[in-house]
């Protein structure tokens, strides 16, 4: 980080956060109580510095608002809670939000191997470009945690992701030993669910999760952050290994032993 960034940063951190945001964050992101007060400060700090620092655009006829900066920075935030490695997403520099679904022009490879095009989306993360969301589905996630999907939380484990250099679900572990077993893990579990859904079984993880490794990571996470205790229940090796790399135990904040898992 520059000389210069770390003395805007220095200055802005210097400010109050602002009383409007508080309001905003106490009536509509519920997943804030479950946090410490250290880590309700550092959610704080880290939001006063991805809505400075990045730029926010709207995309079909949206116009961006102060509370939708607020709302998303606020999901944005709790991966970073104890992941300094990131610099905030110094990869992503805009956020594009859409009313709700929006159909992708650009054309992709499926797993099928078939290009598909045209087809709605939630959002989208492009390597060094911007993350695009529908503000919909962003809010609807910030006030309804627990159904294990979180459009920001997908979007920016991908962004994570794309700092190693590659978008392959592997991010850059905190240590070179952490590898081994992460990979055997992650291949394992991603190929006992995809052989699970062709056997018509069911999974906390969605189908969407096993079209490849990049969307397993991301599917995992959106589940590790929003409804931990189902991918821990279901899944305990990826979640020990989520829980080493994000620094996080998110299944400790949740209430048990209700059953706070996805429905679907
Ligand atoms: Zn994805």
């Amino acid at each position: 980080m520059s000389i210069l960034r770390r003395h805007h940063r220095r200055k802005l951190l210097d400010q109050p956060f602002p009383d409007a945001w508080l309001q905003i964050l106490h009536r509509d992101v519920p997943m804030i109580r479950m946090l410490t007060d250290a880590e309700q400060q550092r959610m704080r700090e880290i939001m006063m510095i991805l809505i400075d620092e990045k730029y926010w655009e709207g995309g079909g006829g949206l116009k961006v608002t102060e509370y939708m900066r607020v709302i998303v920075a606020s999901q944005a935030a709790i991966p970073l809670l104890n992941l300094d490695l990131t610099d905030y997403y110094h990869n992503v520099r805009t956020f594009i939000l859409y009313p709700g679904a929006y159909v992708q022009n650009q054309e992709h490879v499926g797993s099928d191997g078939l290009v598909h095009s045209g087809t709605t989306n939630l959002g989208e993360a492009w390597y060094n470009g911007p993350v695009i969301l529908s503000w919909q589905a962003v809010e609807q996630a910030a006030r309804q945690p627990g159904r294990g999907e979180n459009v920001v939380f997908h979007e920016l484990a991908h962004a994570v992701d794309m700092l190693s250099g590659m978008t392959n679900g592997t991010p850059s572990l905190r240590s070179a030993n952490d590898y081994e077993k992460w990979n055997n893990i992650m291949s394992q579990t991603f190929d006992q669910v995809r052989t699970g859904y062709r056997h018509g079984q069911r999974d906390v993880i969605r189908p969407y999760g096993v079209t490849n490794v990049a969307e397993f990571f991301a599917v995992t996470t959106e589940l590790f952050f929003d409804a931990p205790l189902a991918l821990q229940q279901a899944h305990p090796s990826v979640y020990t290994q989520y829980q080493s790399f994000w620094g996080q135990d998110p299944a400790a904040r949740w209430p048990a032993p209700q059953n706070h898992g996805p429905t679907s």
